[in-house]
């Protein structure tokens, strides 16, 4: 690019871009580099032991239902993944680096040994809330990657959660950087009230900036996406892929069946369901979802404050 010949306005124009430009490359102080491990992994596990199905129950040795990412190798059912496993599952080895954004514990409803249940589950799950995320590169693309964990009070979104979701859209959208998250909540977290409620609000505020500034949101509905998050967030997607046989909705089956006096037809809420009648764009089976996550993001780069 000349710079000769510019009028002044052009060139302050330039240099403002290519300040942005540099700091958009150093993705600064946002980001820690962690080792994701799965705290509930036990050491001492050898290959003995055996995990259940959820689905078939039948008994299938621990190994090899981590080396198939717990999808069952009998029938096929995606069972429930820890979301340090999902990480790494995702990401290209070594690129991770987690999102700084400490939320102190809050307990706006006084809600008993609310504070002690939260400390207790972080320190047995390694997780600070009901999601992990941070940047990563996926297949060679820079992403930022958000995964909820149900094994973090079933991934329900309160105060910590919305603030967290919000702020990686926003540090996403400085460093035009697209957004990868993984989904699986059952909902707004009760023992925060209506606060946890206004995150719905929140969230889908930011993916709206987000998006207003062209910044690509990839979706991947997992087991269960219910309640607020699947009213917010998880169903705002540019892209919306699903896991086979995930339940997918706002209430529970039975609460409207009760509440429209109507049978309900077959396979309601599910994954196949919704790609059938156009809200899920694609069905992926986990141990695929990598290369098509890596493929979307790479037909969708945008190049970098290109003039
Ligand atoms: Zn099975």
């Amino acid at each position: 690019m000349s710079l000769l010949g510019r009028t002044k306005a052009e060139l302050a124009k330039y240099a403002t871009v290519l300040k942005a430009s540099k700091e958009s490359q150093e993705l600064n102080d946002d980001f820690e580099p962690v080792v994701v491990r799965d705290k509930l992994e036990k050491p001492e596990e050898s290959g003995t032991e055996v995990i259940t199905c959820t689905a078939c129950k039948k008994e299938i040795p621990s190994g090899i239902m981590k080396k198939n990412l717990f999808v069952c190798p009998e029938c096929g059912a995606h069972n429930k993944i820890s979301a340090a496993r999902r990480m790494r599952s995702m990401v290209d080895a070594g690129t991770f680096r987690k999102l700084k954004c400490k939320v102190p514990i809050m307990n706006p409803l006084d809600y008993p040994d609310y504070e002690e249940k939260i400390t207790k589950l972080q320190e047995k799950t390694g997780l600070e809330e009901g999601v992990l995320i941070g940047v990563g590169d996926i297949c060679g693309q820079k992403a930022m990657i958000a995964v909820m964990g149900s094994e973090f009070l079933m991934g329900s979104m309160g105060i910590a959660v919305g603030e967290k979701v919000t702020y990686a859209f926003e540090v996403a959208d400085r460093n035009r950087l697209p957004v990868v998250m993984f989904t699986a909540s059952g909902g707004a977290r009760m023992q925060e009230g209506i606060l946890s409620l206004m995150q719905m609000a929140k969230t889908s505020a930011a993916v709206q900036r987000f998006s207003e500034h062209g910044g690509l949101y990839v979706v991947c509905l997992t087991h269960p996406t219910t309640g607020g998050v699947s009213a917010s967030f998880a169903t705002l997607g540019d892209i919306t892929l699903a896991e086979p046989g995930a339940l997918i909705g706002f209430a529970g089956p039975r609460v409207i069946e009760q509440t429209i006096g109507q049978k309900l037809p077959e396979g309601f809420q599910t994954a196949e369901y919704l790609e059938t009648h156009g809200f899920v764009d694609q069905i992926v089976p986990r141990n695929e979802m990598r290369e098509v996550v890596g493929q979307i993001l790479k037909l969708h780069e945008r190049k970098r404050w290109s003039l």
